[in-house]
C-alpha cells in the first residue's frame, strides 16, 4: 500500500507519532526489527506466570498532563510510588539519600549537625544534586557530601558508566539528588503510575488503528526511502543510520538476569541498589512494580556491560560534551543528506529520555508535522 509516513521504531516516539499522524488521517507503516511493538518498555510474562519488563523495569511518571491525558487514551492506570533502598555499610537506606538515610548511617550526634547545617543552607524539602553539594563552603557539609558520594555515587556510577560522576553531563547524576526531606519516594512527579494491563497492551491499543500498519522483525534500510515520495521518522540510532560513518556513538548496555523465587515477596520495596559491592547496580521484585498477586516472585538484576554495535542493545547514550559534539556531526549530515527523514527518541535524538519525555517528544513532532492540533475527547 501506498503510505504517508514510515516510522522505524515502535518505542514511545515511534508509536506514538504514528497514533498522532494515523488519527490526523495520515497513512503510517511503523517497522520494528524485534519481534514486538514497544520499544524498550515491552513487557510480557514469563513461565512463572510473571509480567516481567524484558528490557529491565520500567516506571512511569511524568509532571507532564498533556503527556499523562494522551497516553490515558490508551490505558486505565495503577497508582505506584517508587520505593529504592540502597545496601551501605551492611544497612539499607532510603534512595535518594535523604535525612533519614543520614540518621540510619551516623551517629545520632552527628546525623543531627548535618541535618541542621543542610536546613539551614538549603531549607527543608530542597533537593541538591551532589556533584553541587561538593562544593559547598561549609566544611560539615562538604565532607557529608565526600562520604554520600563516595557510598552512594562513585561505585554504582563507575559500575553503570565506567566513569566518575564528574566525567559525565552534572545531569546524570542530578537524577538522583540529595533530599533534604523525609520523602523517600524515588520520583516526586505529579503523575506516577503503571499502565493497568502494562506497556505491550498500551501499545497494541495505541497502534490498533485502520491507518495503521505495522511490520515486526523487519530491520530497516535506508534505501527504502528512496524513488518514494514518502517522509520517515527514524527513531534508531543516528549513528547505524549513517554506517558509523564519524565512528560509532558510544552507549551503555545493560545484561538482565532474572530469576523466580519460590515465595510471596523478596524485597521490601520495589528496587534496591548495590552502590559498592557486586558487580550488578540493583535488583528489582517486578510485582512490586506492577502490584500483580502470585505466589512466586522474579526478580531482575542488571549488569552493566559496554555496547558493541551488532552484537548488544543500544541501551544509554553517555551525556558527555565530546559526545554530544559527535552527535552534532551526525545530526548535521543527516539534516543535509535525508532531508525527508526525521529524527527523534532516544537513540536518534541522542538524549537521556525517560519515557514521558520519548513520549512528549513525539507529540511536538506530531504536532509541527500535521498532527492533530489538541487532544481529542475521550470516547
Ligand atoms: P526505544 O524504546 O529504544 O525504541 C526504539 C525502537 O526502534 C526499538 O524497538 C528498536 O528495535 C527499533 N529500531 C531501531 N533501529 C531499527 C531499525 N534499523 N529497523 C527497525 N527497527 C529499529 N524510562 C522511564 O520513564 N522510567 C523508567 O523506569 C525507565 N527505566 C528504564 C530502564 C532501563 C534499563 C532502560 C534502558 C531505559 C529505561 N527508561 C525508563 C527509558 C525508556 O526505556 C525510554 O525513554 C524509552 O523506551 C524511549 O523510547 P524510544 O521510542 O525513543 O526508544
Ligand atoms: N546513581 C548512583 N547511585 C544510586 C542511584 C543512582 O550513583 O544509588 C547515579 C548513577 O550514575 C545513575 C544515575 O545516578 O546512572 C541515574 O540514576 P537513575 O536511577 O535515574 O538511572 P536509570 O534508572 O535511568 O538507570
Amino acid at each position: 500500500m501506498g503510505v504517508d509516513w514510515i516510522v522505524v521504531g515502535a518505542g514511545f516516539t515511534g508509536a506514538t507519532f504514528a497514533e498522532r499522524m494515523a488519527t490526523a488521517g495520515r497513512r503510517v507503516l511503523i517497522v520494528d526489527r524485534r519481534a514486538h511493538i514497544g520499544g524498550n518498555a515491552h513487557d510480557e510474562t514469563n513461565a512463572h506466570g510473571i509480567l516481567v519488563h524484558r528490557y529491565g523495569p520500567h516506571i512511569f511518571h511524568t509532571n507532564s498532563e498533556a503527556v499523562w491525558r494522551y497516553l490515558g487514551k490508551f490505558t486505565e492506570w495503577r497508582a505506584y510510588e517508587h520505593h529504592v533502598l540502597a545496601l551501605i555499610e551492611g544497612k539499607l537506606v532510603p534512595i535518594p539519600f535523604n535525612l533519614d538515610s543520614l540518621a540510619a548511617l551516623l551517629s545520632k550526634k552527628a546525623a543531627a549537625r548535618i541535618e541542621s547545617a543542610l536546613i539551614n543552607q538549603y531549607g527543608f524539602g530542597k533537593r541538591v544534586p551532589i556533584l553541587k553539594l561538593r562544593t559547598s563552603e561549609q566544611p560539615d557539609i562538604r565532607d557529608f557530601a565526600d562520604y554520600v558520594y563516595r557510598n552512594v555515587f562513585e561505585g554504582y556510577t563507575l559500575k553503570q558508566w565506567q566513569l566518575r560522576p564528574e566525567e559525565l553531563s552534572a545531569s546524570v547524576t542530578a537524577r538522583v539528588p540529595i533530599s533534604i526531606s523525609r520523602d523517600a519516594r524515588y520520583f516526586q512527579d505529579n503523575f506516577q503510575a503503571i499502565p493497568l494491563h502494562g506497556y505491550a497492551e498500551m501499545f497494541r491499543r495505541m497502534l490498533e488503528h485502520p491507518n495503521i500498519a505495522v511490520a515486526l522483525d523487519y530491520d530497516w534500510k535506508r534505501s527504502m526511502v528512496k524513488g518514494r515520495h514518502t517522509r520517515v521518522l527514524f527513531t534508531g540510532a543516528i549513528d547505524e543510520f549513517l554506517d558509523y560513518r564519524f565512528g560509532p556513538l558510544p552507549y551503555r548496555s545493560i545484561r538482565f538476569e532474572e530469576r523466580t523465587l519460590q515465595k510471596i515477596q523478596h524485597q521490601p520495596v520495589g528496587t534496591i541498589n548495590y552502590p559498592n559491592d557486586y558487580n550488578f547496580t540493583r535488583i528489582t521484585e517486578q510485582k512490586i512494580i506492577t502490584s500483580q498477586r502470585a505466589a512466586v516472585t522474579t526478580l531482575i538484576t542488571e549488569f552493566p556491560r559496554s555496547h558493541e554495535p551488532g552484537r548488544t542493545i543500544a541501551y544509554y547514550p553517555i551525556p558527555r560534551d565530546d559526545n554530544r559534539l559527535l552527535y552534532g556531526k551526525y545530526a548535521a549530515a543527516v539534516k543535509a543528506e535525508f532531508p525527508d527523514v526525521c529524527f527523534a527518541g532516544r537513540l536518534a535524538d541522542y538524549q537521556y529520555y525517560d519515557m514521558d519525555q520519548a513520549c512528549a517528544r513525539a507529540l511536538k513532532l506530531a504536532s509541527e508535522l500535521g498532527g492533530p492540533a489538541r487532544l481529542e475527547a475521550r470516547p
